[in-house]
C-alpha cells in the first residue's frame, strides 16, 4: 500500500470511531426496547439481556428480553393494523416504503458502523449493506401495484383468473449474520404484499434490528404494521412460531432450527419458508480461468468472516491442476488481513461470538482426527480488542466424507477436495445433506450446463462468485431451505392465491330434485 492510501486508510479507520463514538453513548444509554404497535417498549416481564461487541466484549446495551406475551401484544397489534394496511391503495403503499429506503440511505453511514461493531463483520462489506437494505425496500416499493396479479385461463363456458391476496401478519426470524440487510430481505417484500410483520432478530445482533423499525416508523409506516420484539429463539421465537394470528414464518438460520419450527408451527398450520445452512461446493476444472477462479474462491469463503450462507465452503479443484491452484490459495489466504472490523483495511472482523469462535475452533481438532491437513491458520487470532478473532484457515488433503467436507462451520474456513473428473466432481458436490448454491469454473459452456443441471442446489453460478439479482429466485433444495425469495417467487410466499370463476351464462347446471 502506498503512503497516500495508507493514510486515507487510517482516516477512514478514525472516521468511523468518530462517528460511532455517540451513537453507542445513545444506545447503552437509552437501551433496547420492543417496537410494538409504534410504541417503544420494555419486556412485559421487565427482563432485559446484554448486547456484546464481539471485538472487546464492551456491553452495547441492555435489551428488552421477550417472551410469549410480548409476543401477544406484537401479534395482536399487527393483526390489527392488518386490514388497513392490506387495504391501502397499492400507490400509497409504495410511497412508504419509499420513504422507508430514502430513511436507510440516510443513516447508511451510521448502520454500516453500528453493524460492524455489534456482528464484527469488516466495514469494507458493511459499508454497502445498509444501501442495498434500501434498495431491497426500492425494489418491492415498486412491486406494490403488482403483488395482485395473476392469471386468466378462460376455458368454455367460464372466465378463470386468479388474483392474490396477503396472507395475514407474518413472523419473520432472522439470524446475525449481515442482520440489517438480510432482514430487509424478507421484511419488504411482507411489506409490499401488504402484509403486516412481527420480526424477531437475533439475540446475538439486536442493534441494526432496532434502528430498522423506528426507522420504518418515523418514515410514516402506520403503527403495528411492522412490530420488533427482541428476545431469544426457546422463548420469544418459539412463542412467534405458535401463534394463531400469525400466518406465516419467514425464517432465516440454521436447518435444525427449522425442522424445529416446523414441529412448534403444526398446531396452527404455519406456512414456512426457511433459508437454512449450506456446505456449498466450488468447483474448478482444469480448462477454467485459474485467475479469476482464484479470487472469487478467496472472496466467496473469506468475505463476511466466512460467516455467509452462500459461502463456497468446499473447493473441488481437478486433480491435474490442484497443486498449482492450491499454492497460489495458500499464499493468498496468508496475506489475508485479519483486524478491527472499522478499519478499512480489515478482511476478516472478530467472529460474532464466544460461542461461535468455539464451534469455528471446534473444527480445528476434527480436521486433525479425520486426518486432514491444516496448511493455512488453525488457531484463534490475537487481534485488537482481544475479542473472537480467527486466523483464516484452510485444509487440504480431506476426503469428501470427512466431517470438514460434510458439515457447516461457518467461518473463515475452506475445506480442498480435488476430483479427478466431471462425474467425480458431481458425485462429491451433492454427496452433502445441503442444497443452497453451487460454483462452477470451466471454460467449456457444454460441460457448465451439465454440471449447472446435475448440481442439487437451488442457485448455481458459472463462472461467477454470488452475484445477487433481486428478481431472481434464491433458496435452497435439500436441508438448506424450503420456498424461494426474490422478485415474484416472495409474493407468492406471503400471498394466497385465489381462484375467481365466471360463469358465460351458457353451460349446463345438472338439476337435481325435479
Ligand atoms: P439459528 O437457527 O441459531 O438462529 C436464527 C434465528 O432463529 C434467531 O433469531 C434465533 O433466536 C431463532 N431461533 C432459534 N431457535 C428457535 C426456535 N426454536 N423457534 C423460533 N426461533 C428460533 O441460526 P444462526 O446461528 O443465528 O445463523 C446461522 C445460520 O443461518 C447458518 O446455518 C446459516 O447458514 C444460516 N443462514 C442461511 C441463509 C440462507 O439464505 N439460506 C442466510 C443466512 C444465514
Amino acid at each position: 500500500m502506498d503512503k497516500a492510501t495508507a493514510k486515507s486508510s487510517a482516516d477512514v479507520f478514525q472516521a468511523n470511531r468518530d462517528r460511532a463514538g455517540p451513537l453507542l453513548a445513545k444506545l447503552k444509554a437509552e437501551g433496547i426496547g420492543h417496537v410494538i404497535d409504534g410504541k417503544v417498549v420494555p419486556a412485559a416481564s421487565g427482563q432485559t439481556f446484554e448486547t456484546k461487541s464481539p471485538i472487546d466484549g464492551t456491553v452495547l446495551s441492555t435489551v428488552a428480553r421477550g417472551n410469549a406475551e410480548d409476543i401477544d401484544r406484537a401479534a395482536t397489534a399487527a393483526a390489527k393494523a392488518f386490514k388497513g394496511w392490506r387495504d391501502m391503495p397499492a400507490a400509497q403503499r409504495r410511497k412508504v416504503l419509499h420513504r422507508v429506503a430514502d430513511a436507510i440511505e440516510e443513516r447508511a453511514d451510521d448502520i454500516a458502523v453500528l453493524e460492524c461493531i455489534d456482528t464484527g463483520q469488516a466495514h469494507r462489506f458493511m459499508a454497502k449493506a445498509a444501501i442495498r437494505a434500501a434498495e431491497n425496500f426500492r425494489f418491492f416499493a415498486d412491486k406494490c401495484g403488482e403483488a395482485r396479479d395473476g392469471f386468466n385461463t378462460p376455458s368454455d363456458e367460464h372466465w378463470n383468473i386468479s388474483t392474490r391476496v396477503p396472507i395475514g401478519p407474518v413472523g419473520v426470524i432472522t439470524p446475525w449474520n449481515t442482520p440489517f440487510m438480510l432482514s430487509t430481505w424478507k421484511i419488504a417484500p411482507a411489506l409490499a404484499a401488504g402484509c403486516t410483520v412481527v420480526h424477531k432478530p437475533a439475540e446475538w445482533s439486536p442493534v441494526t434490528a432496532d434502528l430498522l423499525v423506528k426507522l420504518a416508523r418515523h418514515a410514516g409506516l402506520p403503527d403495528g404494521v411492522f412490530n420488533t420484539v427482541h428476545g431469544f429463539g426457546e422463548d420469544a421465537g418459539k412463542a412467534l412460531t405458535e401463534h394463531p394470528a400469525i400466518k406465516a414464518i419467514g425464517f432465516v438460520g440454521e436447518s435444525t432450527t427449522g425442522s424445529a419450527i416446523m414441529a412448534q408451527g403444526a398446531p396452527t398450520l404455519k406456512r414456512v419458508h426457511f433459508e437454512l445452512g449450506g456446505k456449498n461446493p466450488v468447483i474448478v476444472f482444469d480448462d477454467a480461468d485459474l485467475d479469476r477462479a482464484l479470487d472469487a474462491v478467496v472472496f466467496m469463503i473469506y468475505s463476511l468472516n466466512g460467516e455467509r450462507c452462500t459461502s463456497s465452503s468446499r473447493l473441488l479443484v481437478q486433480a491435474s491442476v490442484a497443486d498449482k491452484f492450491v499454492e497460489k490459495l495458500t499464499a493468498r489466504v496468508r496475506a489475508l488481513k485479519v483486524g478491527h472490523p472499522l478499519d478499512p483495511a480489515t478482511e476478516i472482523g472478530p467472529l460474532i461470538h464466544e460461542r461461535h469462535l468455539a464451534k469455528v475452533c471446534s473444527y480445528f481438532d476434527v480436521a486433525k482426527k479425520d486426518g486432514a491437513t491444516i496448511a493455512v491458520g488453525g488457531k484463534p487470532h490475537d487481534g485488537p480488542g482481544g475479542g473472537h478473532y480467527v486466523q483464516p484457515t484452510l485444509v487440504t488433503g480431506a476426503n469428501a466424507n470427512m466431517r470438514v467436507a460434510q458439515e457447516e462451520v461457518f467461518g473463515p474456513f475452506l475445506t480442498v477436495i480435488p476430483f479427478k473428473d466431471e462425474a467425480d466432481a458431481i458425485e462429491i458436490a451433492n454427496g452433502v445433506q445441503y442444497g443452497l448454491t453451487g460454483y462452477v469454473w470451466t471454460g467449456d459452456m457444454g460441460r457448465a450446463l451439465r454440471v449447472a443441471d446435475a448440481l442439487e442446489a437451488g442457485m448455481i453460478w458459472l463462472n461467477s462468485e454470488n452475484v445477487r439479482h433481486l428478481p431472481t429466485p434464491f433458496g435452497g433444495m435439500k436441508a438448506s431451505g424450503i420456498g424461494r425469495d426474490g422478485g415474484d417467487y416472495s409474493f407468492d410466499f406471503y400471498m394466497e392465491t385465489k381462484h375467481v370463476s365466471l360463469a358465460r351464462g351458457t353451460h349446463k347446471i345438472q338439476k337435481l330434485g325435479i
